[in-house]
């Protein structure tokens, strides 16, 4: 076939073709099956990169926790690593002993106390941080219980949560055949309630789960007064109930912007936290980190023996293989930005956030429902007004049109009649970006204001992502 150049061999057209130019690039290629032959490698890039074009622009995400923007060096160094396997200790002992720094340094973060022996590993996300935390208190629940003779069988086994859980919880429950007792948040609240949370335990309760940092609205569990509360409850039984916190984006964010909330370590009954590298750790998806306060609260039979160094190296993470190269882009941030580089980032992230809460209050149609005093996320909800003719969705596709990815979403079970829009302010969200998105929403409030539109109804919702 005479392409470009005439009548040339393969290997000459190959190197020598315009991207845009090439057969190739000329062909549809079967989406569902394999292609015949092989694709030049500069093709196949072009290929794959233009078919992920309209995916709109993380950094414009707001609605997510996750992590957006690494350092050019981050990124360098994440790629160069990612052919190790984190699961191979003995393979990559170097990279196993960063890991065991990670989890040094973030024990010091959590105030672990000198006179317990902690224990701790990385995971995909907090996901798996939490069936961890979930099996370790199942196991440690179930010991407790036959030492004193409960019939183990008689119930199902319970673990106390407010209804602002993340889905993973919903996941552990099922997985490992847990009744989820929720405690219903109301409007005061809007975290765990302290009067109600002691009626949902029993002797079949393995833990409670205490929140830093509702996915939904950005509240802290009032886990100091929820640590009294069990303190008190466990004087009065032999049943003992501890707490883990579900710290995803909290365990990250508190220990620099509120050291003086106590919610960690230095909280007795508080036996394991896990938290998301990939939120405030400021490092890309996928990254978790799950801590046993002591190695008693973490059962024996939960932990696995791999080879390390002609000895052995106890792991307890539900998944195997993966690339250590987040865990190395975590040890890159640590080192590289220090205690003090990650107080200011979190901070200027702090003052986006409050300063968005502040001009979306002045707009006037907005009634603030979360102002970033804890982690950095604004929700508001539209204020009543009959004349109105638009609603949060459709001011969301009017901010999508500008790149701006805002969810809007019901509040969780018994708030679901408030809907909110949320935006989760990121280390990359920077001042001058955040201007910028006021003077869009201005410019959107004005064109639905001018429109007659017959879109969304006010009954239909409509689902956006708002779990990550
Ligand atoms: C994000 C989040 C999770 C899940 O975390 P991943 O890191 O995405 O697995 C769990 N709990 C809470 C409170 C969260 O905000």
């Amino acid at each position: 076939m005479a392409g470009l150049y005439g009548k040339k061999n393969k290997e000459e057209r190959d190197f020598l073709d315009p991207i845009f130019g090439s057969t190739t690039s000329d062909h549809q290629l079967p989406k569902y099956k394999l292609n015949d032959e092989p694709v030049e490698p500069r093709i196949a890039y072009r290929i794959v990169k233009d078919q992920l074009l309209d995916e709109g622009n993380a950094r414009e995400n707001l609605a997510t926790f996750c992590q957006t923007y690494m350092e050019p060096e981050a990124d360098k160094i994440m790629a160069e690593t990612m052919d190790k396997n984190a699961i191979d200790k003995s393979e990559y002992p170097r990279t196993a002993e960063l890991e065991n720094r990670c989890v040094n340094i973030i024990a010091d973060l959590w105030h672990a106390q000198p006179n317990e022996e902690y224990m701790g590993t990385s995971t995909v996300g907090s996901s798996e941080g939490c069936m961890l935390g979930g099996l370790a208190m199942k196991f440690a629940w179930r010991q407790r219980a036959e030492k004193l003779g409960l019939d183990i069988n008689a119930h199902k086994p319970n673990l106390v949560i407010s209804s602002g859980y993340q889905v993973c919880w919903e996941k552990f429950a099922t997985y490992f055949d847990i009744e989820l007792r929720t405690v219903p948040m109301d409007e005061q609240h809007q975290s765990l309630n302290m009067d109600k949370v002691m009626d949902y335990v029993d002797e079949y309760t393995i833990g409670i789960v205490g929140i830093m940092g509702i996915t939904y609205t950005g509240r802290y569990d009032d886990i100091a007064k929820l640590n009294d509360l069990v303190e008190e409850y466990n004087q009065t039984t032999p049943y003992k109930v501890y707490i883990h916190v579900d710290a995803a984006s909290g365990g990250f964010y508190a220990p620099f912007m509120d050291p003086q909330i106590k919610w960690d370590f230095r909280l007795k009954n508080v036996v394991s936290i896990n938290s998301s590298g990939h939120k405030y750790g400021l490092v890309y998806p996928g990254i978790g980190w799950i801590l046993w306060r002591d190695k008693k609260f973490l059962p024996k039979k939960l932990i696995f023996k791999v080879s390390y160094l002609g000895g052995e190296l106890p792991t307890m993470a539900i998944n195997f293989s993966r690339s250590a190269s987040q865990i190395i882009g975590q040890y890159y941030n640590f080192v590289r930005f220090g205690f003090k580089g990650y107080r200011e980032i979190q901070r200027r992230t702090h003052n986006v956030a409050r300063y968005l809460a502040t001009e979306i209050a002045k707009l006037g149609y907005f009634e603030i429902v979360n102002d970033g005093a804890h982690l950095p996320i604004v929700c508001y909800k539209l204020k009543k007004d009959d004349q109105r003719q638009w609603n949060l969705y459709d001011l969301a596709d009017r901010l999508r049109m500008k790149g701006w990815q805002v969810p809007a979403y019901p509040l969780p079970k018994d708030l679901d009649k408030i809907e909110v829009q949320r935006i989760v302010c990121r280390a990359d969200l920077g001042m001058n970006m955040a201007c910028d998105f006021i003077e869009d929403m201005k410019q959107s409030i004005n064109e639905l204001n001018k429109s007659h539109l017959v879109a969304h109804p006010t009954h239909i919702l409509k689902k956006y992502g708002f779990t990550h």
